[in-house]
């Protein structure tokens, strides 16, 4: 059909024509500019560390996630969602993957109070690094920052591939004091089971389940059961995309542990402070449960 375009896939053999429809070509060709242009990007400091407050029930500052950002010259500021992707399936994730925890751990430096953490987005193919432990320690010790200020976010399904090859490498690192996040959890399709032998310490809900959970009663059910789940496993548990004050109440009242979201700070260049809550909560809030 002439609404097909063709497509010489470099990857996948060099005498193979491959048919796409023209939508997926682009982004195909998108997917391989953006890989090319990752690596000059790194020397050329393009990339930059965002950070996002997280707070307890009181609203007090715990800690920051850090969130990458691609700051492009020409594209504008390009999602971690559109370039991980690309920079997991290239393997470049390796070496940003060392240049995040790099700058985290700079960055703890400058994050004078020793209570508050900073966490990272570790990506799977980076995970599953044969050095990824060594490197890690390596990393940290030469940087001279304490362990037990770093958190890791992983999801299941990294739980899920290698099983007994991670829980090694999360055993090691849990053991320097490193501590684990489950990012996103509820999105998949995991049994429970798997949280009983891995050294977890942090259930992080996803956004998803938070954004309409006080209209829908099934994700309700689902807060309510992740929250309640945590506290038996001796777990934190911190709800993800808090972007309003009922939001924010209703999880403190089921007994949520941490918040994050827009409604305490946007990711920000910088460690901004959390909006107070005192200022949050005596805001007018229209027919609220408590
Ligand atoms: P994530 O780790 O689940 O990060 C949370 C995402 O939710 C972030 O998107 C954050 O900006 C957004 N968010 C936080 N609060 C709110 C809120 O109140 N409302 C809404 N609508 N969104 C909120 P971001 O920064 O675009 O990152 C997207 C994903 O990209 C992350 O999801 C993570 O999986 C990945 N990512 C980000 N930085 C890194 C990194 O350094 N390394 C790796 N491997 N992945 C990263
Ligand atoms: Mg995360
Ligand atoms: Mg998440
Ligand atoms: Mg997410």
């Amino acid at each position: 059909s002439a609404d097909l375009a063709m497509y010489h896939s470099k990857e996948q053999g060099r005498n193979q024509l491959y048919f796409f429809e023209p939508g997926m070509q682009q982004r195909s060709l998108l997917r391989q500019q953006l890989e090319s242009e990752m690596h000059l990007a790194l020397s050329q400091q393009q990339f930059k560390l965002f950070f996002q407050p997280k707070v307890n029930n009181k609203g007090k500052l715990t800690g920051y996630e850090a969130l990458l950002r691609w700051l492009h010259p020409e594209r504008g500021m390009i999602s971690p969602e559109q370039f991980i992707p690309v920079a997991e399936t290239s393997g470049f994730i390796t070496v940003l993957g060392q240049w995040i925890l790099a700058e985290a751990c700079n960055a703890l430096k400058h994050l004078t109070d020793p209570q508050l953490t900073i966490a990272i987005n570790v990506s799977k193919r980076q995970l599953q690094t044969p050095d990824f432990v060594a490197q890690t320690l390596l990393q940290i010790k030469t940087a001279g920052v304490k362990a037990s200020r770093l958190e890791f976010e992983i999801t299941e399904s990294m739980l899920m591939t290698d099983v007994e090859q991670t829980r090694h490498k999360l055993q090691q690192l849990n053991q320097q004091g490193i501590r684990f996040a489950l990012d996103d959890f509820g999105t998949g399709y995991s049994s429970l089971a798997f949280l009983k032998n891995v050294p977890i310490q942090v259930l992080k809900i996803d956004r998803s389940f938070v954004r309409d959970f006080l209209s829908d009663q099934t994700d309700y059910a689902i807060v309510d059961t992740i929250i309640s789940m945590a506290k038996t496993l001796k777990l934190t548990v911190v709800a993800e995309g808090v972007e309003t004050t009922e939001q924010f109440k209703m999880l403190s009242w089921l007994k949520c542990d941490l918040f994050q979201g827009f409604l305490f700070g946007k990711p920000a260049p910088g460690f901004c402070q959390p909006q107070p809550i005192e200022q949050l909560l005596t805001l007018p809030i229209a027919d609220h449960p408590i």
